[in-house]
């Protein structure tokens, strides 16, 4: 393994493997067959691209998304390795080909649907293998979220090379997926490697929506990097990126599958290069893109599920700088996903209940988010991670049990038909000409509620229609669902979150940001970075990451030998771009 640093350093410029990439590429490097699963972000394309640079041979890489692999290729070639891909939308198919003859090519990116075929396999005779990685490899099972039934054709390619060694990796399979890949690709049990799900430099932070675009707006001004933000509808991208952009000026683009294909690829691209861009989007935005600098991904609408919500928060920081988990929710958000219940087929609601359920406790829990998401993923994490809103600035939990109960029982005995407004005046006591009308005024309920309590019905209602003891009618109207009969007949405790105050939140955060954005020297290797990166047509963060340029900012380097310690700076950088670093370094 010592070769292996020794590469690491060389190619790549990082100071030593993280988590489970060491045993990973010690497995491949000892030519073992291995399923790596690990979270995004965590460095998977590298366990097979190191072994790449290090064996005699190619490295196959099969990967199912066109853009995927070009991003991967532009990456590894700014390294230095030798790379290519072989896809409909390549031109160079022929160099390609006599390439990897000749045995001058590390890695070679092909579409499952391409690495089936006959030719594909009689190419691959001409010339020795190093080993064949399998990206995406939840693909290659029914269990796992995106079947694809190519994949299931790869068995006899890969068993047509028994010398290669297999590695197949997955950010995301459970424990019945996980054992379906190893036996669909033939890798034995041992060789399964699983890195924990934690992604300790992203902050949760889970809040109610009062006002979507003006919370965002203040994400936004302590988050001057680029941003995802979920919307639900397309509608919705469209008005809030509109918004945003007015409000402050940013570059902000909408996304969603509505949009004409060669806009929606303009601006995804537009997004991927840029270092300030926000983009509002449907959750159709995300897979493929491997834009490690992105600085938070936020719901201004609450996701599909647990499994969706750690999906979509993990687009966030995946070079491992600090970066932000925002999720904006309602009532009403709980309310639609449980009238969708009704109609599906009966036996995925239970299923899909318990998704909203597990959804409700992580918005509701007055404890740490992450323990919560880690737990659901079957970890046993320590009660508090210090960087999530809850851990930060522990809430107060309040007992409002008796609450619940008189709320409950003024929604039954108004017949289980009018909304919170309305039942709020009945609760305090305040007669309007509607609730004379209906004689509400006269009900046992009328005015039990103090102004003490008052201010807390809001919350408790939003919590009850959370969890499902309240459930909203199309027209707004609550009716009592769940374990509401618990709650009322005294054998059910409710607690709910205190509120957290608005104003200190935003201050509390801002001092978040990692880079030194006041900093000249960084300012100007940023500068210098956006110009080399236009040159050569390539996103800013395939020159360096932020980290580097940090590292570089505060470690000054005045060699090239010095600069080659920074992290990030591989012999092939350190060649390309040294100089004009260097150069930049001496002149502040
Ligand atoms: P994944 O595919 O698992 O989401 P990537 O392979 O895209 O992750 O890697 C995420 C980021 O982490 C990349 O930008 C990569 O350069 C960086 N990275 C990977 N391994 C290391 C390491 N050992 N040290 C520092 N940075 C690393
Ligand atoms: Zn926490």
């Amino acid at each position: 393994m010592d070769r292996a640093r020794e590469a690491l350093r060389r190619v790549f410029g990082f100071e030593d493997f993280r988590g489970v990439q060491a045993r990973v590429v010690e497995r491949v490097l000892a030519g073992k067959s291995t399923l790596a699963v690990m979270p995004t972000g965590a460095g998977k394309s590298l366990t097979y691209q190191l072994p790449a640079t290090m064996l005699g041979g190619t490295c196959v890489v099969v990967s199912p998304l066109i853009a995927l692999m070009h991003d991967q290729l532009r990456a590894a070639r700014a390294n230095g390795i030798r790379a290519a891909t072989l896809t409909s939308a390549d031109a160079d198919w022929r160099e390609t080909m006599d390439a990897f003859r000749a045995g001058e090519l590390d890695l070679l990116y092909v579409a499952p649907e391409r690495a089936t075929q006959p030719h594909f396999r009689e190419l691959l005779s001409a010339a020795p293998l190093a080993l064949f990685a399998v990206d995406e490899a939840h693909c290659v099972s029914e269990w796992g979220h995106d079947f694809r039934p190519d994949y299931r054709q790869l068995r006899p390619l890969l068993d047509g090379f028994p010398d290669a060694p297999r590695l197949a990796l997955t950010a995301t399979a459970d424990e019945r997926t996980r054992a379906d890949i190893v036996q669909q690709l033939g890798i034995s049990a041992d060789g399964l490697i699983v890195a924990g799900f934690d992604r300790p430099n992203i902050r949760y932070t889970i809040r109610h929506r009062e006002n979507a675009v003006r919370q965002l707006e203040r994400l936004m001004a302590e988050q001057p990097g680029p941003g995802i933000v979920y919307a639900p509808t397309r509608a919705k991208t469209e008005r809030i990126a509109d918004e945003l952009a007015r409000r402050t000026g940013r570059p902000v683009l909408p996304y969603h599958a509505g949009l004409d294909p060669s806009v929606r690829a303009a601006n995804q691209a537009a997004f991927v290069s840029s270092e300030a861009m926000v983009i509002v989007a449907t959750v159709a935005f995300g897979m493929g893109i491997d834009k490690p600098d992105v600085r938070f991904v936020a719901h201004a609408g609450i996701p599909k599920s647990i499994e969706a919500y750690y999906q979509e928060t993990g687009r966030a920081g995946r070079d491992g700088d600090p970066a932000q988990a925002v999720m904006l929710w309602a009532a009403s958000d709980f309310a639609q996903a449980r009238q969708r219940l009704g109609e599906i087929d009966e036996e995925r609601q239970a299923g899909e209940r318990a998704r909203l359920d597990a959804l409700a406790l992580l918005v509701e829990t007055p404890g740490c988010r992450r323990a919560v998401l880690l737990r659901h993923f079957g970890e046993d994490p320590p009660e508090r991670c210090g960087n999530c809103d809850n851990c930060r600035e522990a809430p107060g939990v309040i007992d409002v049990t008796e609450l619940a109960r008189k709320l409950l029982s003024a929604v039954y005995r108004t017949g289980q038909s009018f909304g919170f407004g309305h039942l709020q005046k009945v609760l305090t006591g305040a007669a309007d000409d509607r609730v004379v009308q209906r004689k509400h005024d006269t009900l046992s309920v009328f005015g039990i509620v103090g102004e003490d309590e008052a201010r807390l019905l809001q919350p408790l209602s939003r919590a009850l229609q959370a969890r499902g003891s309240l459930v909203a009618n199309e027209h707004g109207g609550l009716g009592l669902g769940g374990d509401a009969k618990a709650i009322l007949k005294g054998e059910q405790r409710v607690d709910i979150v205190q509120p957290p105050k608005r104003e200190r939140e935003s201050r509390r955060a801002s001092n978040q940001a990692a880079n030194p954005l006041g900093d000249p020297l960084f300012e100007a290797l940023r500068e210098l970075r956006r110009d080399l990166a236009a040159d050569a047509q390539l996103p800013p963060y395939v020159i360096f990451h932020d980290v580097t340029l940090r590292e570089m900012a505060a470690a000054r380097p005045t060699s090239r030998a010095e600069l080659a310690n920074v992290n990030g700076v591989g012999s092939r950088k350190l060649e390309a771009y040294g100089d004009a670093f260097l150069a930049v370094i001496r002149r502040h």
